[in-house]
């Protein structure tokens, strides 16, 4: 594999020069993980979260194909210390694999033998999770020199030794730890670890920054909202933005988090990113009207320096947490006879656009879903005309297609130049939208101005058992050309995994139901399966040592269609977490512990004692402060405490000490003191007890 490396290396030495030189003469071999290795990935290698700095995310290896994946087999397999969502995309260099998991961990493991090498535990305090919109999740590292970075869920940018775990650097890169928390994978650029954060959901102004790959300091910061105009723009940027708001925006933030996405276009220098919905959700919270930029766009900046370079807003006035932090893929494609460089985009808003790389001048763009939200597309400028009913605040409230979870999110999409398909992990989703009344920021949960008692699942079987009909997956293979899916599988639930696809015309996804599936990359015929024992949300990656190809994926149900959306999460099969890396190879003969038996909880309520008007003002704070972790209309998933369960229902003092004194805080429950009084809280209780006495009615029918 070494000389393999040094080969490649070799051919790419004018790309590479500066780099070997610039840590004082260091050699080839002391480099590690440069510019140019991340450029051109060695075959076997797996360098970055999207594997090269395109994210593709295609592998070149062809050992194994669509002709013998049906020996695929278990080469080895490694169950992890924590049991919530796994979203990370393991990276494979010189033989070691490394891979983060929940609550922001890393481990490095003898990526042929599964022997661990090393595991550091950042020590995330559990009450962070008050902060974190979707579950504990992370979804990955990056590899550069001799160093692995990390981003903690508490807002620590990390820099660990790959050869031994130790902490090199540490740094709180968040502006603060209230409203923002870091889950996306960091890239590294020309010596800049390039990392954003989450926080749209809370008071955050997006930002993306670049810090120092050997010391953290920070080397530049692009804000993607404008701030206070009283305290003046930090550019040109800012202050043509700042035309498209209204009201005090800036007193809850903005939104427009760079959580997911960024690419790093080696041909044009721009560092390309994407950007959260607009905060709060409903406008009219904030007085906000208007495009509110740069919020649900393509941003690009010069690598070097941060500069603004060009925008395109996919979805704007944005009011449907439509974030465009999927992930942005660059592709060269024949459009019209003429060869362009581009970007591939398929954002939460339901469309495919296809954008120049270099200008970001819109292409195409395409809906791949039921799309409702928008009327059409400007075919010059493409910017979409909204539905006017979509403008819930302005009216009745609004079921939106595609709805807030995306018909596409951060589950990562793959794009091969073999066969020109993008393939997508689709959710088909409808969401309501309503506006909260007299609504109010407060310093705790979710501040998005919608009333989350009137958009949470009705309690009816039959309306119910609709909107869970309505709501699949799809695994789509997308020809951005000819602009039309060119073949689909129907998945019975949303929330399946990311996208591998590789040069032996195989794809390969993980589903929310537990299993990891192979299909021909043209066709989309299943050609393999394998059952993990749990739901697959992460995206499989590949890598080669000694002569054999491997295939990794990380299993482990969780993230936001487990903890804030339960109720629909029920309809794969029964959702627990099982937390582990699993890595197969052809003729792998390794095997899984049969899982544990699955636990039967009966709903066994006390009578309903409480008066309606105590169980609505309940569920409306149950669906603004409660919903987000365990679960729509008080139904969880597999991994937050489901509260229609809960002992403590008969007992008011229990509650109260959760929910006001902060008894389990230790756990990750904090006290809600700062918004919610000792009588709120026993009317949650009593919408808890009033939804699992419906819930024991429906399931005795
Ligand atoms: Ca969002």
């Amino acid at each position: 594999m070494r000389l393999k490396v040094l080969g490649l290396m070799a051919a790419l030495l004018p790309l590479a020069a500066c780099n070997l030189t610039s840590g004082g003469g260091a050699s080839v071999a002391d480099a590690g993980v440069t510019d140019a290795l991340i450029a051109q990935v060695p075959e076997g290698e797996w360098l970055s979260y999207g594997r090269d700095y395109g994210e593709q995310r295609f592998s070149p290896l062809t050992q194994i194909t669509d002709a013998n994946v049906g020996q695929l087999g278990l080469a080895w397999f490694h169950d992890l210390d924590t049991a919530r969502g796994q979203e990370a995309t393991p990276l494979m260099h010189d033989g070691t694999l490394y891979i983060s998991t929940a609550w922001s961990m890393v481990k490095a493991f003898d990526a042929k033998t599964g022997a661990l090498k090393w595991s550091y535990d950042p020590e995330v305090p559990r009450e962070t999770l008050v902060r974190a919109c979707c579950d504990a999740v992370n979804r990955g590292v990056a590899l550069y020199g001799d160093k692995v970075f990390v981003g903690t869920l508490d807002g620590r940018l990390v820099a660990l030794d790959q050869k031994t775990g130790k902490v090199a650097w540490s740094k709180v890169v968040v502006p603060n730890q209230q409203d923002y928390t870091i889950t996306g994978a960091p890239r590294v650029v020309k010596g800049k670890v390039l990392i954003g954060s989450g926080g749209s959901e809370y008071k955050a102004r997006g930002y993306i920054a670049a810090y120092d790959a050997n010391s953290g300091k920070e080397l530049w910061k692009f804000h993607t909202v404008p701030g206070n105009p009283a305290d003046g723009f930090e550019n040109k940027a800012m202050e043509a933005a700042a035309k498209t708001w209204a009201g005090e925006w800036w007193t809850l933030g903005g939104g427009g988090t760079v959580w997911d996405a960024i690419t790093y276009d080696p041909t044009t220098n721009l560092v390309l990113f994407g950007t959260g919905n607009a905060e709060p959700w409903n406008p009219a919270a904030s007085g906000r009207e208007g495009d509110s930029l740069y919020t649900s766009s393509i941003v690009a900046v010069n690598a070097d320096t941060g500069e603004y370079v060009w925008h395109f807003q996919e979805t704007p006035e944005d009011r449907w947490d439509f974030d465009s932090a999927q992930q942005i893929t660059l592709a060269d494609l024949n459009i019209g006879g003429q060869q362009r460089h581009v970007v591939l985009h398929a954002p939460k808003n339901g469309h495919v656009y296809v954008l120049d790389a270099k200008t970001g001048q819109f292409i195409s763009a395409t809906p791949f879903v039921m799309v409702n939200w928008a009327t059409g597309i400007d075919p010059v400028t493409g910017k979409a005309t909204v539905n006017p009913a979509a403008r819930y605040e302005k009216g009745a409230p609004f079921v939106s297609l595609p709805g807030a979870v995306g018909a596409h999110s951060w589950q990562p999409q793959s794009f091969s130049p073999k066969t020109g398909l993008l393939y997508l992990p689709v959710n088909n989703a409808g969401f309501p939208y309503a506006a909260a009344k007299d609504w109010k920021a407060t310093d705790i949960g979710f501040q998005t101005g919608l009333d989350g008692y009137v958009t949470s699942m009705p309690a009816d079987a039959a309306a119910r058992a609709a909107a869970m009909k309505a709501t699949t997956g799809t695994l789509v293979a997308w020809d951005p050309v000819a602009k039309k899916a060119a073949w689909k599988v129907e998945l019975p639930s949303p929330s399946n995994g990311g996208i591998l696809s590789t040069a032996g015309n195989l794809v390969f996804q993980g589903t929310a139901g537990g299993d990891f599936v192979a299909y021909s990359a043209d066709k989309g015929k299943q050609l393999w399966s394998f059952p993990a024992q749990s739901g697959i949300i992460a995206a499989p990656m590949t890598y080669a040592i000694d002569g054999e190809q491997y295939v990794a994926v990380m299993v482990g149900w969780g993230g936001v269609w487990d903890v804030a959306t339960g109720v629909l999460a029920h309809k794969a099969k029964k959702q627990r977490n099982i937390s582990r890396l699993v890595v197969f190879k052809l003729g792998g003969k390794s095997a899984l512990p049969a899982p544990p038996p699955m636990a039967q909880m009966v709903l066994d309520p006390p009578p309903f004692t409480g008066t309606p008007e105590q169980a609505k003002a309940g569920g409306e704070l149950y669906g603004r402060y409660c919903n987000v972790c365990h679960g729509d209309a008080a139904v969880a998933g597999g991994v937050n405490p489901d509260l229609r369960h809960t002992a403590a229902l008969n007992a008011p003092e229990a509650i109260r000490s959760v929910v006001i004194e902060g008894a389990l805080q230790h756990n990750g429950m904090v006290s809600f003191k700062s918004a919610l009084k000792p009588e709120d809280a026993d009317n949650i209780r009593h919408y808890l007890i009033k939804r699992a006495n419906e819930d024991k009615a429906l399931e005795a029918r």
